[in-house]
């Protein structure tokens, strides 16, 4: 069979209404009427309507036709036609059109679907059942099948457009793509190495690369002045609900530049980026040192589609009798607070005492807080009479007070106290009382970051990565009071409270590096290890640096507004970091162990986790973070074997060799007698208490761009 004369059917249009076509795709839908049956062809492109009409198909294709089932991957050739009036479906972009088939050859049968793969109803105005609701593993498990969802098609496609775009602008900008060592040395970002045994190095091991830095500084060193990669990086990490091992960064580098030239150059790139999602951002992009963002927003990752900015009034109770901010201004302490305007009817005398200053501050880690609401030109609350007038009416000042609104002040004698807290509850608020405009973007460059942190173990560790360069460079690499004084070069890129990345100017100086890497508390002969192949190069010239890295995934998912950045992602891990299709992170088997030379590597025969027969209970122990006990062990082994005896017999009585899913009934094992029962807590609504918004017994969680 010959495809030549193919045609995509999103392509078929009106005006080819009496040409003859060939199209090509998955059968979506069928629809019988009585000898004349209607199918909806898909491919990548959309939907064709395509007819077998027995008063022009021989009898032959009929009886062929008649054996498609949803899914099968067919060809077909034949007329197009303008559809009869009243028989369009607007549900469709060809709906006026169909086409009279000549020809049918199935390339491909198809076994029945674990779920739906359709969306478009064949019928106007009937809806099908999506996928929408089938659990995300089996999705995943049949990720293929899932791609053939136009949603997710739409996803992969629209990714595809935004990385063009990334590559288009930046060539015309003079930056040249380069790939980077995946296999390599570790790369410090702050998180744990993928490693990579080497088999002819037996006990040796690459590490995955935790992002290309040093190489693309490297690059610059090496004169390439301009470089840029959509590079996978790997980061094993604790797990978190959006996060993923493996990730694509735009990771990008320039010499002779400074902080100017990647404002504006990020800046544009990410207008044009997001406009490819219909999305405009105006700029220039707002600045906010680290400093104003932790000071009035309490977040160096600040969400500015709404207001709720903290003022400090500190001064303003400098000589109070009321007793519990003297005694914490006494100990050095600030006092924070924000104002909510015209909330003071949402926000009752009740809600402010029972709920806020009583559950939802206390969680947020302060002791305690201030209310305060505008009515008739003054301020209420419970201890409004332990303030002086003068008091209340700088607060009314500083505040920018008007009748309506509510006032919250926390004071604590920690500033991460204060600022923790109230960042939390603005979060909380804007939430509760939907002042997120959803449709809204708020980019903003965060500067000035703090260079390093203390470490709990003593010392300092960097903030970004030890890369970095300081705000200045004659600091005493022993002294970790100056040391945690000092900035970095290094911006953020934050849009509506989640970086989208980050990257800073870089050392080009071997001394100053070297000093970095002893601020961290790296001996000579650990700089010579780790990084001596990095500090040699700094001895040939190393230009003046710097750059950046966009999380891709991220940016992709938020353009597109999709819940996670594994719907934007084809092969995306779970959410414990397992692939459900290829079943990744699997056991290895002994003669695999032995040849990388590993068997004897911990003084045991075979490591932890990789014995030839996978321990099942010790494995669901793992995934689902539930301890359990040696008396409980027998009572799970013979769940699992009569769970997998269950599914085995449904799957041989529908014809499979191997189960695809099961449902058995619920009923706690290991516990005999118990019944099941809802907490009190949870009847009496307690647990929902701080919750920004409750319905029934379930409450709103604020969506989570994982
Ligand atoms: N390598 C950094 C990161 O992955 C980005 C940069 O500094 O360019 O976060």
């Amino acid at each position: 069979m010959s495809f030549s004369q193919r045609v995509f059917c999103g392509q078929v249009t009106p005006d080819d209404v009496g040409r003859s076509v060939q199209l090509c795709g998955w059968v979506d839908a069928y629809r019988d009427h009585g000898g004349l049956l209607f199918v909806h062809l898909r491919d990548r492109s959309g939907i064709m309507q395509i007819v077998f009409n027995p008063e022009i198909a021989s009898a032959d294709l009929c009886r062929k036709a008649s054996s498609l089932r949803t899914e099968y991957c067919i060809s077909v050739a034949g007329d197009v036609k303008k559809r009869l009036a009243g028989t369009e479906n607007p549900n469709i972009e060809t709906g006026n059109i169909e086409v009279m088939v000549t020809q049918l050859t199935v390339l491909s049968e198809s076994d029945a679907l674990p779920f739906a793969v359709s969306d478009k109803a064949m019928v106007a105005g009937a809806s099908m059942a999506g996928a929408d609701n089938v659990a995300e593993d089996l999705r995943l498990q049949y990720r293929y099948l899932d791609i053939r969802r136009p949603q997710v098609r739409d996803n992969l496609m629209a990714r595809h457009r935004v990385f063009q775009c990334v590559r288009e602008f930046l060539d015309s900008r003079g930056f040249v793509e380069i790939e980077t060592p995946v296999l390599t040395a570790s790369t410090p970002e702050g998180a744990r190495d993928y490693l990579v045994p080497s088999r002819v190095h037996p006990q040796n091991f690459y590490a995955l690369p935790q992002s290309p830095q040093l190489f693309k500084q490297l690059l610059m060193i090496g004169g390439m002045e301009r470089y840029f990669q959509l590079a996978r990086c790997f980061r094993d990490e604790d797990l978190r609900p959006n996060r993923q091992p493996e990730f694509t960064q735009l990771d990008l580098e320039a010499s002779f530049i400074d902080e100017e030239f990647l404002y504006e150059l990020i800046e544009e790139l990410t207008v044009k980026v997001f406009a490819v999602g219909g999305i405009e951002l105006s700029r220039p992009f707002p600045r906010m040192t680290y400093t104003e963002a932790m000071d009035t927003t309490g977040s160096d990752r600040p969400d500015l589609r709404f207001g709720l900015r903290f003022v400090d009034v500190t001064d303003v109770f400098s000589k109070t009798n009321y007793s519990i901010f003297r005694q914490i201004l006494q100990r050095g302490g600030c006092i924070k607070g924000i104002n909510i305007k015209g909330q003071s009817e949402k926000l009752s005398k009740n809600v402010l005492q029972n709920e806020y200053a009583k559950d939802i501050v206390p969680s947020f880690g302060a002791r305690g807080m201030t209310w305060m609401r505008a009515e008739d030109g003054k301020l209420e609350s419970n201890i409004v009479q332990f303030f002086s007038q003068d008091e209340l009416e700088a607060l009314w000042k500083k505040f920018d007070v008007a009748d309506g609104d509510v006032l919250i002040m926390i004071a604590d004698s920690s500033y991460s106290v204060v600022t923790s807290a109230l960042g939390q509850l603005r979060l909380h608020l804007a939430n509760r009382l939907g002042l997120i405009d959803e449709n809204s973007f708020y980019p903003v460059w965060i500067t000035e970051f703090p260079l390093f942190e203390p470490r709990e173990e003593g010392g300092v560790t960097s903030s970004h990565h030890p890369f970095t360069a300081p705000d200045r460079v004659d600091f005493d690499p022993k002294n970790i009071e100056e040391l945690l004084s000092l900035h970095s070069r290094a911006y953020d890129l934050v849009m509506n409270g989640e970086e989208l990345g980050g990257g800073s100017i870089r050392i080009n100086n071997r001394d100053v590096q070297r000093k970095i890497f002893a601020a961290l508390g790296l001996n000579e002969e650990e700089m010579r290890e780790k990084f001596g192949f990095f500090l040699r190069a700094f001895d040939f010239g190393a230009p003046p640096h710097g750059g950046l890295a966009l999380g891709m995934d991220r940016t992709v998912s938020m353009i597109l507004r999709t819940p996670s950045i594994r719907d934007v992602i084809a092969f995306p891990k779970n959410r414990s970091a397992s692939c459900p299709l290829t079943g990744a992170p699997s056991a290895v088997k002994r003669e695999q162990l032995a040849e990388l030379g590993l068997l004897n590597l911990g003084g045991q025969d075979v490591l932890p986790g990789t014995a030839e027969k996978e321990n099942k209970v010790d494995h669901l122990s793992w995934v689902s973070r539930i301890g359990i006990a040696a008396h409980e062990r027998p009572v799970i082994e013979e769940i699992l074997a009569e769970a997998e005896e269950l599914a085995l017999i449904a799957f041989q009585k529908a014809g499979k060799e191997e189960p695809m899913f099961t449902v058995v009934p619920v009923s706690n094992r290991t516990r005999p007698g118990t019944e099941e029962k809802r907490s009190e807590l949870a009847q009496k609504g307690q647990l929902l208490k701080s919750a920004p918004s409750v319905k029934g017994n379930y409450f709103k969680v604020a969506s989570i761009l994982e």
